[in-house]
């Protein structure tokens, strides 16, 4: 059947469904999320959903103290439990130059009113005990930072959008986008067609294979990463422990398993989805290297996603000249869940106001075609 829609979202991850929901929020009644599996089934129901504002960038910084007030809220706005926990991230300094880097970058994080500070060795001991400090110099530590329960936030969301209005269609995977004339848009999937003035594209990885549809080139590439966790534990350890120069970041959930992973710069770009031996020994031996008495501890459970990776590991966001009613949003690399309640506000305020309370113009697609571009030295693996 041919059917329209005021907005068209396709992509059912935390993207696709925070974005519908501000969308409904802010008054747009006919709203349709197309997903082509099941909710979470991309990288979001795989990631370890941690949430940090610790950042080099201030824009960086800025968009994940934002979000971070969101999420401080969530629960009681969707009227769902998201299990958000701030229990603080630990970020772990090894060596000179990340010391140099987490002394110029806290007073701005600071400055921007993110609460880090520095930790020395024994304050590290003090908060995490069991820890093996050993070639660990210090740590940046903001205790306002944490970690959520990646599917509660999901479902949080696509409850409170389908309580106002929005069709979320499941198992309907997008097969072809094109303009149909008269600034409207044909979305085909197996069961239905939708004509639609506005299409937002958050398809995780496969975003710019949707764009691609359009004639847009989105420089972005999926990377696979894995992730473990254990048997639940009795209550030990209240920050996520990262480690930018290690790659590796642990946390231990609600339930009490420790959940974690470690990145490989050999990786090649694939969408490879299966879990490998490597990486379990790898990050077990990391896991061991730090906390000894997680050498004890049985992994119960491993499994692996995509990292979207654009070329400076920031997320593209927004509209793309020549292509009006199209909107995007990709290229999270390790960030999207964290990122997902202010970008779904930013993108609902574009759409339906076209202006954003926050400026997102450092992160639209055009920035790959004008010239340099800044990776920010917190990203992990
Ligand atoms: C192992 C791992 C750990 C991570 N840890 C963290 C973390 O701690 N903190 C953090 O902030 N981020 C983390 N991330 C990154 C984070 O998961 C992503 O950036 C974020 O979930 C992206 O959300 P999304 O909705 O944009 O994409 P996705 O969750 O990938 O959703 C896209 C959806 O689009 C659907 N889709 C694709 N093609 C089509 C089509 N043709 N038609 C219809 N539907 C389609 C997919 O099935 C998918 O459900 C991690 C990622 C991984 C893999």
């Amino acid at each position: 059947m041919t059917k329209t829609a005021e907005i068209v979202v396709i992509g059912g991850g935390v993207s696709g469904l925070s974005c519908a929901y501000n969308l409904a929020k802010r008054g747009v009644n006919d709203i349709v999320v197309l997903e082509k599996g099941y909710i979470g089934m991309g990288a979001t129901g795989r990631c370890g959903a941690g949430v940090r504002q610790q950042w080099g960038m201030e824009e960086n910084i800025i968009l994940a103290r934002e979000s971070v007030k969101i999420f401080e809220r969530l629960s009681g706005e969707l009227g769902f439990n998201t299990f958000f926990r701030q229990g603080g991230y630990l970020l772990l300094v090894f060596d000179e130059r990340e010391f140099e880097l987490v002394s110029k970058t806290v007073p701005i994080q600071n400055r921007l009113g993110v609460p880090t500070r520095l930790l020395d060795t024994k304050e590290v001991a003090d908060l995490v005990p069991g820890i093996n400090t050993d070639g660990v110099l210090a740590a940046a530590y903001c205790p306002t930072d944490g970690f959520c329960y990646p599917y509660a936030v999901l479902w949080g969301y696509a409850e409170a959008a389908r309580r106002l209005g929005v069709q979320i269609r499941v198992c309907t995977e997008v097969t072809s986008v094109s303009p149909v004339g008269s600034g409207r848009y044909e979305v085909v999937t197996p069961r239905d067609t939708y004509h639609t003035p506005i299409v937002l594209n958050v398809a995780g990885a496969r975003t710019k294979d949707i764009a691609a549809m359009l004639g847009i080139e989105i420089p972005t590439e999926p990377f696979r990463h894995e992730i473990a966790v254990t048997e639940p534990l009795k209550p030990f350890l209240d920050p996520m422990v990262i480690s930018l120069k290690k790659g590796f970041y642990f946390l231990q959930s609600v339930r009490g398993e420790v959940v974690g992973g470690i990145g490989d710069e050999n990786e090649p770009s694939s969408f490879n989805t299966k879990s490998s031996p490597d990486f379990l020994f790898r990050y077990a031996a990391a896991l061991r290297e730090i906390f000894p008495a997680l050498g004890k501890a049985r992994i119960i459970r491993q499994w692996a996603g995509l990292y979207d990776v654009s070329p400076d590991a920031r997320p593209i966001l927004g509209t793309v000249d020549g292509h009006p009613g199209y909107y995007h949003a990709c290229g999270f690399s390790g960030h999207g869940f964290m990122l997902s309640p202010i970008v779904a506000r930013l993108l609902s305020e574009l759409i339906t106001a076209g202006s954003t309370s926050i400026p997102i113009g450092g992160l639209e697609l055009s920035r790959f075609s004008e010239g340099s571009i800044t990776k920010d030295p917190y990203v992990v693996g």
